[in-house]
Protein backbone atom coordinates (compact mmCIF):
# COMPACT_ATOMS: atom_id res chain seq x y z
CA UNK A 1 0.00 0.00 0.00
CA UNK A 2 1.22 3.57 -1.02
CA UNK A 3 2.61 6.04 2.39
CA UNK A 4 3.06 3.18 4.53
CA UNK A 5 6.30 4.25 5.59
CA UNK A 6 4.83 8.00 6.38
CA UNK A 7 5.36 8.51 10.15
CA UNK A 8 2.96 9.45 12.63
CA UNK A 9 5.34 12.54 12.97
CA UNK A 10 4.45 13.50 9.34
CA UNK A 11 1.06 13.19 9.87
CA UNK A 12 1.38 15.41 12.93
CA UNK A 13 2.72 17.72 11.25
CA UNK A 14 0.50 17.93 8.05
CA UNK A 15 -2.16 17.82 11.16
CA UNK A 16 -0.58 21.10 12.80
CA UNK A 17 -0.43 22.32 8.87
CA UNK A 18 -4.26 21.99 8.24
CA UNK A 19 -5.17 23.42 12.00
CA UNK A 20 -2.97 26.42 11.59
CA UNK A 21 -4.22 27.44 7.47
CA UNK A 22 -7.85 26.74 8.45
CA UNK A 23 -7.54 24.99 4.77
CA UNK A 24 -7.28 27.57 3.57
CA UNK A 25 -3.31 27.46 3.04
CA UNK A 26 -2.04 31.21 3.42
CA UNK A 27 -1.38 33.11 6.18
CA UNK A 28 -0.25 32.33 9.78
CA UNK A 29 -1.82 31.45 12.86
CA UNK A 30 -1.79 31.59 16.65
CA UNK A 31 -3.38 29.78 18.97
CA UNK A 32 -5.25 31.38 21.84
CA UNK A 33 -7.86 30.72 24.29
CA UNK A 34 -11.13 32.32 23.23
CA UNK A 35 -12.06 29.71 21.00
CA UNK A 36 -15.00 27.60 20.81
CA UNK A 37 -17.13 26.06 23.57
CA UNK A 38 -14.56 27.32 25.59
CA UNK A 39 -11.76 25.76 23.79
CA UNK A 40 -8.90 27.33 21.82
CA UNK A 41 -8.98 28.73 18.10
CA UNK A 42 -6.67 30.01 15.92
CA UNK A 43 -6.68 33.57 15.29
CA UNK A 44 -4.71 34.96 12.38
CA UNK A 45 -1.66 37.11 11.78
CA UNK A 46 -0.83 37.52 8.55
CA UNK A 47 -1.94 36.47 5.14
CA UNK A 48 -4.88 38.01 3.28
CA UNK A 49 -8.16 36.24 2.09
CA UNK A 50 -8.04 33.41 4.73
CA UNK A 51 -10.03 32.63 7.60
CA UNK A 52 -9.88 31.12 10.75
CA UNK A 53 -11.76 27.86 12.25
CA UNK A 54 -13.69 30.26 14.30
CA UNK A 55 -14.67 32.51 11.14
CA UNK A 56 -16.62 29.17 9.20
CA UNK A 57 -17.64 27.24 11.78
CA UNK A 58 -21.01 27.03 13.28
CA UNK A 59 -21.15 28.37 16.46
CA UNK A 60 -20.46 25.70 19.44
CA UNK A 61 -19.54 22.95 16.85
CA UNK A 62 -19.66 19.48 18.01
CA UNK A 63 -18.11 16.44 16.75
CA UNK A 64 -19.46 13.39 18.18
CA UNK A 65 -16.76 9.82 17.71
CA UNK A 66 -18.81 6.77 18.57
CA UNK A 67 -16.13 3.58 18.40
CA UNK A 68 -18.32 0.51 17.70
CA UNK A 69 -19.26 -2.21 20.20
CA UNK A 70 -17.94 -2.94 23.55
CA UNK A 71 -17.41 -5.23 26.19
CA UNK A 72 -19.45 -8.17 25.38
CA UNK A 73 -20.20 -7.25 21.92
CA UNK A 74 -16.17 -7.34 20.39
CA UNK A 75 -17.49 -6.66 17.08
CA UNK A 76 -15.50 -9.15 14.46
CA UNK A 77 -12.23 -10.67 15.37
CA UNK A 78 -8.69 -10.59 13.33
CA UNK A 79 -8.13 -13.33 11.08
CA UNK A 80 -4.99 -13.58 12.39
CA UNK A 81 -4.61 -13.01 16.16
CA UNK A 82 -7.98 -12.65 16.95
CA UNK A 83 -8.13 -8.68 17.80
CA UNK A 84 -11.22 -7.82 18.69
CA UNK A 85 -12.79 -5.05 16.32
CA UNK A 86 -14.16 -2.60 19.56
CA UNK A 87 -10.63 -2.09 20.98
CA UNK A 88 -9.30 -0.98 17.32
CA UNK A 89 -12.17 0.76 17.27
CA UNK A 90 -11.96 2.74 20.54
CA UNK A 91 -7.78 2.82 19.46
CA UNK A 92 -8.65 4.55 16.39
CA UNK A 93 -12.05 6.74 17.73
CA UNK A 94 -9.42 8.33 20.23
CA UNK A 95 -6.98 9.46 17.73
CA UNK A 96 -9.79 11.42 15.56
CA UNK A 97 -10.70 12.93 18.86
CA UNK A 98 -7.48 13.38 19.79
CA UNK A 99 -7.22 15.55 16.45
CA UNK A 100 -10.17 17.47 16.65
CA UNK A 101 -9.62 18.56 20.11
CA UNK A 102 -6.30 19.58 19.09
CA UNK A 103 -7.85 21.93 16.30
CA UNK A 104 -10.25 23.64 19.16
CA UNK A 105 -13.45 21.61 18.47
CA UNK A 106 -15.74 20.12 21.45
CA UNK A 107 -15.82 16.47 21.49
CA UNK A 108 -18.04 13.55 22.95
CA UNK A 109 -17.14 10.20 22.63
CA UNK A 110 -19.85 7.44 23.14
CA UNK A 111 -17.68 5.30 24.70
CA UNK A 112 -14.02 5.92 26.43
CA UNK A 113 -12.95 3.01 27.68
CA UNK A 114 -14.04 -0.68 26.66
CA UNK A 115 -17.35 -1.30 28.39
CA UNK A 116 -20.37 -1.34 26.15
CA UNK A 117 -23.36 0.80 26.64
CA UNK A 118 -26.18 -1.72 27.42
CA UNK A 119 -26.38 -1.64 31.13
CA UNK A 120 -27.27 -5.08 31.92
CA UNK A 121 -25.97 -8.35 29.31
CA UNK A 122 -29.76 -9.81 29.61
CA UNK A 123 -31.03 -10.45 26.48
CA UNK A 124 -31.63 -6.94 24.07
CA UNK A 125 -28.49 -5.82 25.15
CA UNK A 126 -27.48 -4.59 21.23
CA UNK A 127 -30.57 -2.62 20.92
CA UNK A 128 -30.17 -1.23 24.48
CA UNK A 129 -26.39 -0.55 23.59
CA UNK A 130 -27.49 1.51 20.30
CA UNK A 131 -30.33 3.55 22.06
CA UNK A 132 -27.67 4.50 24.63
CA UNK A 133 -25.49 5.79 21.77
CA UNK A 134 -28.23 7.43 20.22
CA UNK A 135 -29.45 9.71 23.30
CA UNK A 136 -26.05 10.70 23.61
CA UNK A 137 -26.12 11.81 20.05
CA UNK A 138 -29.07 13.15 20.01
CA UNK A 139 -28.54 14.83 23.44
CA UNK A 140 -24.86 16.29 22.67
CA UNK A 141 -26.64 17.97 18.86
CA UNK A 142 -22.83 17.48 17.19
CA UNK A 143 -22.26 19.28 14.16
CA UNK A 144 -20.70 15.98 12.92
CA UNK A 145 -21.30 12.36 13.92
CA UNK A 146 -18.58 9.76 12.65
CA UNK A 147 -18.93 5.88 14.00
CA UNK A 148 -15.78 3.96 13.52
CA UNK A 149 -15.67 0.28 12.87
CA UNK A 150 -14.09 -2.58 10.94
CA UNK A 151 -15.04 -4.56 8.37
CA UNK A 152 -15.00 -8.49 7.80
CA UNK A 153 -15.42 -10.36 4.26
CA UNK A 154 -15.58 -13.71 5.22
CA UNK A 155 -14.51 -15.31 1.33
CA UNK A 156 -11.23 -13.10 1.88
CA UNK A 157 -9.45 -10.65 -0.22
CA UNK A 158 -10.96 -7.07 0.54
CA UNK A 159 -8.74 -4.59 1.97
CA UNK A 160 -9.03 -0.67 2.12
CA UNK A 161 -11.51 1.32 3.99
CA UNK A 162 -15.11 2.17 3.46
CA UNK A 163 -17.65 4.92 4.20
CA UNK A 164 -21.44 4.82 4.26
CA UNK A 165 -24.39 6.89 5.25
CA UNK A 166 -28.18 6.97 6.34
CA UNK A 167 -29.67 6.69 3.04
CA UNK A 168 -31.32 9.62 2.13
CA UNK A 169 -29.50 11.82 4.33
CA UNK A 170 -27.80 14.58 1.84
CA UNK A 171 -25.17 15.38 4.28
CA UNK A 172 -24.39 12.66 5.36
CA UNK A 173 -23.72 11.69 1.48
CA UNK A 174 -21.33 15.03 1.24
CA UNK A 175 -19.31 14.23 4.65
CA UNK A 176 -18.96 10.15 3.61
CA UNK A 177 -17.67 11.69 0.52
CA UNK A 178 -15.13 13.97 2.05
CA UNK A 179 -13.62 10.99 3.78
CA UNK A 180 -13.84 8.34 1.32
CA UNK A 181 -11.93 10.71 -0.79
CA UNK A 182 -9.32 10.92 1.79
CA UNK A 183 -9.29 7.26 2.88
CA UNK A 184 -8.93 6.18 -0.71
CA UNK A 185 -5.15 7.56 -0.56
CA UNK A 186 -4.22 5.10 1.71
CA UNK A 187 -5.39 2.30 -0.45
CA UNK A 188 -4.37 0.28 -3.48
CA UNK A 189 -8.20 0.33 -4.42
CA UNK A 190 -10.19 3.42 -4.56
CA UNK A 191 -14.00 3.02 -2.76
CA UNK A 192 -17.04 4.98 -3.39
CA UNK A 193 -19.11 6.25 -0.42
CA UNK A 194 -22.28 4.63 -0.33
CA UNK A 195 -25.61 3.91 1.74
CA UNK A 196 -27.40 1.99 3.67
CA UNK A 197 -29.84 1.68 6.59
CA UNK A 198 -28.33 1.89 10.53
CA UNK A 199 -30.24 1.78 12.90
CA UNK A 200 -27.91 4.27 14.94
CA UNK A 201 -28.30 6.66 12.13
CA UNK A 202 -31.99 6.93 11.50
CA UNK A 203 -33.43 10.36 11.60
CA UNK A 204 -30.85 11.90 13.10
CA UNK A 205 -30.76 15.31 12.02
CA UNK A 206 -26.82 15.33 11.80
CA UNK A 207 -24.05 14.92 9.10
CA UNK A 208 -23.08 10.91 9.86
CA UNK A 209 -21.12 8.84 8.52
CA UNK A 210 -19.88 5.27 9.64
CA UNK A 211 -16.59 4.29 8.52
CA UNK A 212 -15.47 1.04 8.34
CA UNK A 213 -11.08 1.42 8.62
CA UNK A 214 -10.81 -1.86 7.18
CA UNK A 215 -10.63 -5.56 6.89
CA UNK A 216 -9.78 -7.57 9.76
CA UNK A 217 -10.30 -10.97 7.61
CA UNK A 218 -7.70 -9.62 5.58
CA UNK A 219 -4.40 -10.81 7.57
CA UNK A 220 -2.02 -8.28 6.15
CA UNK A 221 -4.63 -5.28 6.46
CA UNK A 222 -5.43 -6.53 10.09
CA UNK A 223 -1.45 -5.87 10.81
CA UNK A 224 -2.19 -2.51 9.61
CA UNK A 225 -4.87 -2.12 11.36
CA UNK A 226 -2.98 -3.21 15.09
CA UNK A 227 -0.28 -0.54 13.95
CA UNK A 228 -0.21 2.59 15.72
CA UNK A 229 1.24 4.42 12.68
CA UNK A 230 -1.43 2.55 10.21
CA UNK A 231 -4.40 3.87 13.31
CA UNK A 232 -2.90 7.37 12.88
CA UNK A 233 -3.20 7.80 9.29
CA UNK A 234 -6.77 6.52 9.38
CA UNK A 235 -7.52 8.77 11.86
CA UNK A 236 -6.15 11.69 10.02
CA UNK A 237 -7.98 10.78 6.91
CA UNK A 238 -10.87 10.82 8.64
CA UNK A 239 -10.44 14.24 10.26
CA UNK A 240 -9.43 15.63 6.93
CA UNK A 241 -11.92 14.49 5.07
CA UNK A 242 -14.60 15.86 8.28
CA UNK A 243 -12.65 19.59 8.01
CA UNK A 244 -13.03 19.50 4.15
CA UNK A 245 -16.99 18.66 4.56
CA UNK A 246 -17.58 21.24 7.44
CA UNK A 247 -15.72 23.73 5.08
CA UNK A 248 -18.21 22.96 2.02
CA UNK A 249 -21.04 23.54 4.39
CA UNK A 250 -20.21 26.61 5.89
CA UNK A 251 -20.01 27.87 2.49
CA UNK A 252 -23.67 26.77 1.97
CA UNK A 253 -22.35 24.00 0.40
CA UNK A 254 -21.02 25.67 -2.77
CA UNK A 255 -18.03 24.45 -5.19
ZN1 LIG B 1 -18.61 -3.02 13.64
Amino acid sequence: MRGLRRSFTFFMGLTLLVMATGLLGCGSYKKNASGLGGGSSYQKESGAGCGTFSEWLPQGAVIVIDAGHGGIDGGVSGKATGVKESDLNLAVAKKIKSLFQAAGFSVVMTRADEGGLYGSTERGFKLRDLNARRSMIQAAAPTLLLSVHMNYYPPGGRRGAQVFYQKGSIAGRALSVAVQSELNRLSERPYSALCGDYYLLRNLPVAACLIECGFLSDREEEKLLISEDYQAQISYAAFKGSISYLFFAAQGGRE
